[in-house]
């Protein structure tokens, strides 16, 4: 094997190594805490508070109404007694007994209000529930199945350096030093040449070039500088 196919390999395994990488980072950067279900636990929160509050509500309302209900049975049955003569004695119970029905129709009304909304807000909460339960189960499964697909590109990756290492020695070092300046500069050191024309940068090789290139020297490309290999 001449020189510039060693390096065309090495390319190979080099560009290989470069998009394992990426993929690493990329699977990186999904690896962790998700945003959606952190979303749909703050939601769900913020829910159980809300009906925690309404639940409160709808207690005082109840015991408000008990309250009410025990005062007006007494003033009914004071009213009712005929214990009372009194005209203007009367009148004025009746008065307080009237009050207080418009009052505890008043509280009915309001601890049904809040009921309706304890059960809106149960329903809210068992759905907001259950969706940030699917929310979780898919966030597991897709790490899971991530960080299966990191094992794997670093068994990969490391079998790629592994085999860098071993391309690497048979080299010539002054070849593989020409091969990084160029690497650094262009990102692909080494121009396959197909059909007389360098596929880095497209322009036809004369032929002394070819010539020269088909020998075991390292040749590079009067253009673009890569290094050119004929397969
Ligand atoms: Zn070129």
């Amino acid at each position: 094997m001449n020189v510039a196919n060693q390096l065309y390999q090495l390319q190979a395994v080099d560009l290989a190594i470069e998009s394992s990488e990426q993929a690493v980072s990329q699977i990186a950067s999904q690896l962790g805490e998700s945003k959606a279900v952190v979303e749909a636990q703050a939601k769900l929160t913020l829910g159980h508070q809300r009906l925690e509050e309404l639940r409160h509500q709808q207690d005082s309302a109840e015991w408000e109404i008990d309250d009410l209900v025990a005062k007006l049975a007494i003033a009914e049955d004071k009213l009712y007694s005929g214990e009372i003569r009194n005209p203007k004695e009367l009148t004025n119970l009746q008065h307080e007994v009237d009050g207080m029905r418009a009052k505890r129709n008043q509280l009915e009304d309001k601890a049904l209000a809040i009921m309706e909304q304890v059960e809106l807000a149960t329903a809210s909460v068992a759905s907001e529930s259950s969706e940030l339960k699917t929310l979780e189960v898919e966030w597991r499964s897709q790490q899971q199945q991530l960080s299966t697909e990191m094992e794997q590109l670093k068994t990969t990756l490391s079998e790629f350096n592994h085999k860098r290492q071993l391309q690497l020695a048979k080299i010539d070092p002054q070849a593989v030093e020409v091969y990084n300046e160029l690497k650094k500069q262009k990102r692909t050191a080494v121009a396959k040449v197909e059909q007389g024309i360098c596929r880095g940068c497209r322009i036809s090789l004369p032929t002394t070039e070819l010539q020269r290139a088909r020998s075991d020297s390292l040749v590079r490309c009067s253009s673009c500088g890569r290094i050119l290999f004929l397969a």
